[in-house]
């Protein structure tokens, strides 16, 4: 598989989002990009002009040919304030579990639906009130600072001022690739964790304009998803 944080849009700048390809059997591959709807111009994105721009950057690595389907688009739910009520809980992306530093959800789709066949076994009327608990405890914390952090990286000029420092040596790829893919040891004191704690809470005031931008994105975002299919 190949991924690629430096994907840039038809008008040379660097996206914050990225790009991947995998093989997905019989000689096809799976290949596309994503963006983060908090950057900086997200309204003039054409999701299809980059992902051309992506092809045209990686196609002749993989010897790329025409597209077997057509390309499609997908919103992935980065927050959701109402997870669970009484008699119903949500798990996966239903409940906004995706991770805002790399769009991964199948883990924690995994794990959330986990934790409710447990919480159920082990007291089938406090699921709903445990379910709840639980989220804000173990998931909450770090979805919150990764999606302040996603608004930062939506400015260009701090987008390539973090991603020069991101990958100017090997200890710093790994340091945030642990970061970004939320694989930090809870149980002990690690620089990941450490970063990430300070960061978030560096971050924090952040939050009344992070609330407005997820207040006003859905609907103006539905509309160019549905214009790209
Ligand atoms: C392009 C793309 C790339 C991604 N890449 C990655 C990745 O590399 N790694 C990663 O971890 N995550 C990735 N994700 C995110 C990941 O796919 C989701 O977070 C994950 O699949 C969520 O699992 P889920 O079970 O909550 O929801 P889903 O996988 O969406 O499952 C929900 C199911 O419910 C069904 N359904 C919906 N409504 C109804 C209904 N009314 N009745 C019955 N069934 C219904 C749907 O058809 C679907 O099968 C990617 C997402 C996209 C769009």
């Amino acid at each position: 598989m190949e991924a690629c944080l430096t994907v840039k849009g038809p008008d040379g700048q660097l996206v914050p989002g990225y790009g991947w390809v995998f093989p997905a059997g019989n000689g096809i591959v799976n290949v596309g990009v994503g963006a983060l709807s908090t950057m900086r111009n997200f309204s003039q994105l054409n999701l299809n002009t980059m992902l051309d721009s992506y092809m045209a950057q990686v196609g002749p690595a993989w010897g790329l040919g025409t597209f077997v389907d057509r390309p499609k688009a997908w919103r992935l739910p980065m927050h959701v304030e109402c997870r669970s009520g009484p008699g119903w809980v949500a798990v996966g992306d239903a409940a906004g579990l995706v991770n805002p530093f790399n769009g991964e959800g199948i883990d924690y789709a995994l794990e959330s639906g986990r934790h409710v066949a447990e919480l159920f076994v082990a007291g089938p009327g406090t699921v709903h009130a445990a379910y709840d608990a639980l989220v804000r405890r173990e998931y909450d914390p770090f979805f919150a600072t990764a999606r302040r952090f996603a608004w930062v990286i939506g400015r260009p000029r701090l987008l390539r001022f973090l991603l020069g420092i991101a990958l100017s040596t090997g200890f710093t790829m790994e340091l945030v690739l642990d970061i970004m893919a939320n694989l930090i040891d809870t149980e002990r004191r690690t620089l990941a964790g450490t970063l990430l704690d300070i960061g978030g809470r560096a971050l924090s005031p952040l939050d009344p304009i992070l609330m407005r931008t997820q207040e006003s994105a859905p609907s103006e975002l539905r509309a160019r998803i549905d214009a790209s299919r």
